[in-house]
């Protein structure tokens, strides 16, 4: 009977494991942008990745000192400081496949037209809390008045936006932490719905997988390239796998269940 129960038991295990590992989806980083006539953070790259039936396409997001909200990874454009420089010097900015820097009010009305894509949305940090706290408002404000607070989950790597994210959304949109410091129980606290970890922090902690689940958070991990990583980060059953090679990722995924 004492054997039964242990069978039981373990077989429930598995089938819990199984039921998170069917949810896991895949999120193009920086969109599907290692295409035919894409660039990362590019107006292509997110139809790329909805037309690769992807979860979602992440981008990356950060407010000129005359608070225009623009898609773009790095800081600076050339010489200029993003969050230093007006929107009118760096505009006519190129991207690598000819497109100009998008505004984050342009990729946001793509966005809507791409139904059943999610948009992941990171708020870049800056060294001005003042600044962060304007982003914050701002890129909020946006989404609510097109109608995507459903449809846009917030990340970002500074404590400060996503607690300012928790106050400014209200609950209305997910929000995940970035850094991979606090364990899931403390970003449970601060009011997060998720964490987004790199993975080889959940290769160091396998356990906040599980941790994270059991306290209603949801698991991303970033930027998954490697097929054994990928692998693995599938059997720890976390929910979203952010990476570089959306179709492969999906394709694998699909082959593991
Ligand atoms: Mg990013």
């Amino acid at each position: 009977m004492k054997r039964l129960g242990k069978f039981f038991a373990t077989l429930i295990c598995c089938l819990a494991c199984l039921a998170a590992q069917a949810q896991t989806q895949v999120v193009a980083h920086r969109g599907y942008w290692k295409t035919e006539g894409s660039a990362q953070n590019s107006l292509t790259a997110l139809r790329k990745a909805a037309e690769a039936r992807v979860y979602g396409s992440e981008f990356d997001v950060l407010m000129t000192a005359d608070g225009v909200a623009v898609v773009n990874h790095d800081d600076n454009i050339g010489p200029l400081d993003i969050v230093r420089t007006p929107f009118r010097d760096i505009k006519d900015h190129r991207l690598p496949n000819g497109e100009t820097l998008p505004t984050l009010q342009a990729y946001l009305e793509e966005g809507k037209k791409l139904e059943g894509l999610q948009l992941i949305l990171e708020i870049k940090p800056t060294r001005d809390k003042a600044h962060e706290d304007r982003t914050v408002d701002t890129i909020v404000k946006m989404v609510k008045d097109l109608g995507l607070e459903t449809r846009t989950e917030y990340i970002s790597f500074s404590l400060n936006v996503c607690e300012q994210l928790v106050r400014a959304t209200g609950g209305a949109s997910d929000i995940y932490y970035l850094n991979g410091d606090l364990t899931p129980r403390e970003a449970k606290e601060k009011g997060f719905t998720g964490i987004d970890y790199e993975h080889t922090v959940f290769r160091k902690h396998p356990e906040w997988v599980r941790e994270a689940h059991d306290c209603g958070l949801k698991v991303n991990t970033w930027t998954v390239n490697r097929k054994k990583d990928l692998k693995r980060m599938y059997e720890l059953g976390v929910d979203f796998i952010t990476t570089d090679h959306p179709e492969e990722a999906a394709r694998l995924v699909r082959e593991a269940r």
